[in-house]
């Protein structure tokens, strides 16, 4: 089995998410004792948090490439960055490294156009819903993201930081992201983008009647197809 390398800890919150949802996908598909063949490179993410407020993507992009490079150099097959937001680093990843990178914006573009949205409202970190590089990449594929107004952008990210990334579930918070939303379907929302790897500790589809994009979930299933397919290539 192709050994999956994780760049994870940002936060490990959700980083464990991945772990639980990659083994049990090996489970569900191959049975048995079956679980998935996974490197994890965990990363500090106090200091990383602080790169990334203060604006230092550079020194943020050295990191992760960094550590693509030690994935790659102790065996990895391909690489799985455990983050939507770090993806605006994508670029430093995949020209430090000749393993496959599978982008988690790509991933969730393809389900959103398998499903009968287009005009999802993406929630996310404030660096996802503001900066260009997620939605540009979106866009790349038809699809079109809303983004909730500044104050509830705001609320968003401060329960992400704030609470999610420490393991801290608010009913008060879940209740603030089902209101952000509800406006939004209001405004023409007809889906809606977990454009956060912690957002599916707090709600699921479960709560909506429209389409969810869980990114975690969607990352894990993306990385499954890919083995599978590789394990046949193989064969
Ligand atoms: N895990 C989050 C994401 O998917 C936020 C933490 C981070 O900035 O990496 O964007």
């Amino acid at each position: 089995m192709t050994t999956i390398g994780l760049i994870g800890g940002m936060s490990w919150e959700s980083t464990a998410v991945y772990y639980r949802l990659l083994n049990e996908g090996v489970r569900a598909r191959l049975g048995g004792l079956h679980s998935a063949d996974i490197m994890l490179h965990s990363l500090d993410f106090g200091p990383i948090a602080e790169m990334q407020a203060r604006g230092d993507w550079e020194a943020a992009g050295d990191v992760l490439a960094d550590s693509a490079r030690r994935l790659e150099q102790a065996g990895a097959g391909c690489i799985v960055l455990c983050t939507n937001t770090m993806h605006k680093l994508a670029d430093r990843i995949t020209g430090a490294t000749r393993v496959p990178f599978l982008h988690l914006a790509d991933v969730t573009a393809k389900a959103i156009k398998r499903s009968p949205s287009r005009r999802p409202l993406l929630l996310a970190t404030r660096f996802t819903m503001e900066q260009d590089f997620y939605r540009d990449r979106l866009r790349a594929f038809g699809v079109d993201a809303m983004v909730p107004d500044v104050a509830q952008r705001g609320d968003v990210h401060r329960i992400i930081y704030e609470e999610l990334c420490r393991g801290v579930i608010e009913p008060a918070s879940k209740k603030r992201y089902l209101d952000i939303v509800a406006e939004a379907v209001g405004q023409g929302a007809d889906g809606v983008i977990l454009g956060c790897t912690e957002i599916t500790l707090l709600v699921s589809q479960t709560d909506f009647a429209i389409p969810v994009f869980d990114t975690t979930a969607l990352h894990v299933e993306a990385a499954l197809d890919a083995l599978a397919e590789s394990a046949s290539a193989a064969a």
